[in-house]
């Protein structure tokens, strides 16, 4: 029988293999991933400065480890190039390998807009632990960071990187950080922390070029001033993966499509983790993924099993100003309201029925969270 192929040894192909073997320890499986294959938690690479982490100190082990420990093939360094439904066969390049069952966990891609100038070899991102040793031997004995993108994950390394030694300039087009997850209020809390921290804010530009200036770099913004750095880190946003599900034929929105089964529009393939649009939703966060993981286990055992996605909040790891959030649904009307001391926001978004639909905690207000999520109607 056709082996079970995986595509992608992220924490999604990972802890899919980790829960099917809790359930079956015989069905062949074979995962491909184009990295190194190495086990490791994304979300440690933007603390990795804080708490004095190389690359390797990360990983929690290669792929000959997964390999042994789940009765698996883990093959590394190999890029799916299509997927051949007909022949229910995934091609890598000139070799062609049959599944029974396909599932595609292979992540999101870094977006990448388009910036001019004759220093873009010094614009870094860091979306898996091999961009992360590239970046961490680029920053050594350097002084100054420039981030482009104020969202989760430019925030953090806004943190981590100031808490690491270096100074930090971040620009976000937006007026405020952190806009597509927090209102105005909570926004204002984690910049002014950071601020404190010693994080300069361009706030309502964006980077126009790049440009080499000594050993370092000199970006032009959109309002024409510039910043001088040593090099730039790129965190404008993930979009899922989603091409070569598209190129096969397969329904895609946002994200490769699939139901609560996980099912995509065939149905011997699957995806998860960030490349996936379940039922709707694109979310790019570890909690979606493990519930994800769990269910799809299931039904690959023979039980079939819809996901059930509950509450799930967003913790975002600024130390200075630590936040959790539940984003409100943007289909639902209702106002927020907040209680504010200093950095302590605690803001709550009800609906027309008094039905609480979203939050926004920061600080101290963080603790906060467990009572607020068993007011949350699960996402579905
Ligand atoms: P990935 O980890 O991206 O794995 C994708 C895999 O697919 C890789 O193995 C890749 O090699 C493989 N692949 C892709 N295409 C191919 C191909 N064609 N052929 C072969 N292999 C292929 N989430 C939280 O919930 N909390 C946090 O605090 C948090 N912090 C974060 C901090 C950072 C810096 C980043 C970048 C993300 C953070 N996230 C956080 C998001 C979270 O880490 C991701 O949602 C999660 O790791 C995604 O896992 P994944 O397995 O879906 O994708």
């Amino acid at each position: 029988m056709s082996p079970i192929i995986v595509i992608g040894t992220g924490l999604a192909g990972f802890n899919l293999l980790k829960e099917l073997r809790k359930l079956d320890q015989e069905t062949p499986v074979i995962l491909l991933t184009s990295d190194d294959g190495r086990n490791y938690s994304k979300p440690m690479l933007s603390t990795g400065f804080t708490k004095s982490k190389q690359a390797d100190e990360l990983a929690m082990g290669g792929p000959e480890q997964t390999a042994t420990a789940f009765n698996a093939t883990v093959r590394t360094g190999v890029t799916v190039t299509a997927i051949d439904r007909a022949a229910k066969e995934v091609v890598l390049g000139d070799e062609r390998l049959a599944y029974s069952k396909l599932v595609l966990a292979c992540g999101a891609e870094v977006f990448r807009p388009p910036l001019e100038g004759d220093g873009l070899d010094r614009v870094y991102t860091v979306n898996d632990l091999m961009d992360y040793a590239r970046f961490r031997e680029a920053v050594a004995g350097k002084k100054t960071v420039l981030i482009t993108g104020g969202g989760l994950i430019g925030c953090e390394f806004a943190n981590d990187l100031t808490n690491g030694g270096y100074q930090v300039h971040l620009v976000e087009p937006v007026g405020r950080c952190l806009p597509a997850l927090l209102p105005e209020q909570a926004s204002l809390a984690v910049s002014d922390a950071l601020s404190k921290l010693g994080v300069v804010f361009h706030f309502g530009v964006f980077v126009q070029r790049v440009d080499q200036h000594g050993d370092g770099v000199r970006a032009t913004l959109s309002d024409g001033s510039t910043v001088e750095a040593d090099l730039v880190l790129s965190a404008v946003g993930l979009r899922p993966r989603i091409a070569l599900a598209e190129a096969a034929g397969l329904e895609t929105g946002r994200g490769i499509r699939v139901d609560r089964c996980l099912r995509t529009s065939d149905a011997d393939i699957y995806a998860l983790g960030d490349c996936a649009e379940v039922d709707g939703h694109v979310l790019l966060y570890v909690l979606p993924l493990m519930a994800a993981a769990r269910a799809l286990a299931k039904t690959l055992a023979g039980e079939e099993t819809p996901v059930s996605y509950g509450v799930m909040p967003v913790s975002i790891k600024t130390p200075a100003c630590p936040v959790v959030c539940m984003p409100p649904p943007a289909e639902v009307a209702g106002e927020w309201e907040f209680e504010i001391d200093g950095h302590h926001v605690k803001g709550l978004f009800r609906d027309a029925e008094g039905q609480l639909r979203g939050y926004a905690l920061t600080g101290d207000a963080c603790g906060e969270r467990m009572k607020l999520n068993k007011e949350l109607p699960a996402l579905f």
